[in-house]
C-alpha cells in the first residue's frame, strides 16, 4: 500500500488481550494505531512510510512534532526491524512481561515538545521502549536515565513505567538514532540510513529553540553529527570524537551554536561497571540546564 493511506492494521495475536500495566485497559498486541494503546500519538490514517523514500517524503512534510511522533510510530520501513519488533510482541515476550500487551511498534519521542534539549539515544529496548511505547521505559538502561533526569530538573518522577504513570520531562525531549527494537541492539547500515531522516526532522523542528543535543553512546553522537552535516548545519572537521563530557559547537545556518554533548550510555554493560556513574551523568546534565 503506498503511504499517505490508511494503514491496515499490524496482525495482532489473534483476539488476547492484556491488560495495560499502568491504565488497565485491556490491549492487543502489537498495538494498532489509535487503536486504544494510552497516549499514542497516531490514528487509524496517520500515513505509513513503507520504503526509505517514503520516509523521506512524510519526515520532510511532517508540520510540527506531535505529527512527526505519529509517522514514526506506525512507520514500516525496514522490514527486517518490523518482523522482530511484531514477533516479539506476539510471541517474544520476556517471561516477566508475558501478561502484558506489547507496544510492538517504533518508539515516538517522549517530552517537551517545547525542548531546548534533545536526548539522543541509541535504539528501543525489545523489552522495553517495544514494551511500553516511551523511550527508555521498562529497562535498567531507563531506570537509570529517568532517575538522573528526575535529580536534575527534567522529569517529573524518578521513575518512568508507561502512559497513565504520571511521568513528564520539561525542556527535554528524547528522541533516537533508530526507533525500532533491533536483534540484538544492532540495526545494520542500510536501517540506520533509512531511519535517519526522523531525527533530522525532529533536530529541524527543534532548532528554533535547541540548545543542546545529548548524545548517549557513539551511534547517537554519530547519527547527530550526520544529522546535523545533511541539514547542513556547520560541524567541525576533523569529525569531533565522542566522548563522556565532550562538548562540540555546531552552527546552525541562522548563526547560532547548538552544543553536541557526549555521554557514555546508560547501558548496564556501563552502569554496572561503573564506568558511568549517577554523579557522572548528573553532571553532564547539570551542565545541559545551565549551559
Ligand atoms: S527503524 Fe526507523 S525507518 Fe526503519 S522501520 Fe523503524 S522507524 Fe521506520
Amino acid at each position: 500500500m503506498a503511504d499517505g493511506r490508511r494503514d491496515p492494521h499490524p496482525v495482532t495475536d489473534g483476539d488476547r488481550l492484556d491488560p495495560h500495566p499502568v491504565t488497565g485497559t485491556p490491549l492487543p498486541s502489537p498495538a494498532p494505531a489509535g487503536g486504544g494503546w494510552p497516549d499514542d500519538p497516531a490514528a487509524p490514517d496517520t500515513p505509513v512510510a513503507r520504503t526509505p523514500a517514503q520516509v523521506r517524503r512524510l519526515a520532510a512534510s511532517a508540520a510540527d512534532v506531535p505529527a512527526l511522533q505519529a509517522r514514526i510510530s506506525v512507520c514500516r520501513a525496514c522490514p527486517r526491524l518490523v518482523t522482530w519488533r511484531e514477533d516479539v510482541a506476539r510471541t517474544g515476550r520476556r517471561a516477566a512481561f508475558a501478561e502484558q500487551p506489547y507496544w510492538g511498534r517504533p518508539g515516538p519521542s517522549f517530552g517537551d515538545p517545547d525542548a531546548e534539549v534533545l536526548l539522543v539515544g541509541l535504539a528501543p529496548a525489545a523489552n522495553g521502549t517495544n514494551r511500553t511505547g516511551r523511550m527508555f521505559t521498562g529497562d535498567a538502561s531507563g531506570d537509570f536515565l529517568y532517575a538522573a533526569l528526575h535529580r536534575t530538573g527534567f522529569a517529573a518522577l524518578p521513575t518512568s513505567v508507561g502512559a497513565g504513570d504520571g511521568q513528564r520531562l520539561t525542556g527535554l525531549r528524547i528522541v533516537a538514532a533508530v526507533r525500532c527494537a533491533p536483534p540484538r541492539n544492532a540495526p545494520t547500515p542500510d536501517e540506520r540510513a533509512a531511519c535517519s531522516p526522523w531525527l533530522e526532522r525532529d533536530l529541524v523542528l527543534a532548532a528554533p529553540r535547541l540548545r543542546a543535543v545529548l548524545c548517549l553512546g557513539s551511534i547517537g553522537w554519530n547519527a547527530a553529527i550526520d544529522a546535523a552535516r545533511a541539514l547542513g548545519w556547520e560541524v567541525p572537521r576533523p569529525k569531533p570524537r565522542f566522548g563522556h563530557a565532550a562538548e562540540v559547537p555546531l552552527g546552525l545556518p541562522d548563526g547560532r551554536v547548538v552544543w553536541l554533548v557526549g555521554s557514555y550510555h546508560v547501558s548496564p554493560h556501563n552502569t554496572y561497571t561503573k564506568r558511568l556513574t549517577p554523579d557522572m551523568l548528573d553532571a553532564v546534565l547539570r551542565g545541559l540546564r545551565t549551559g
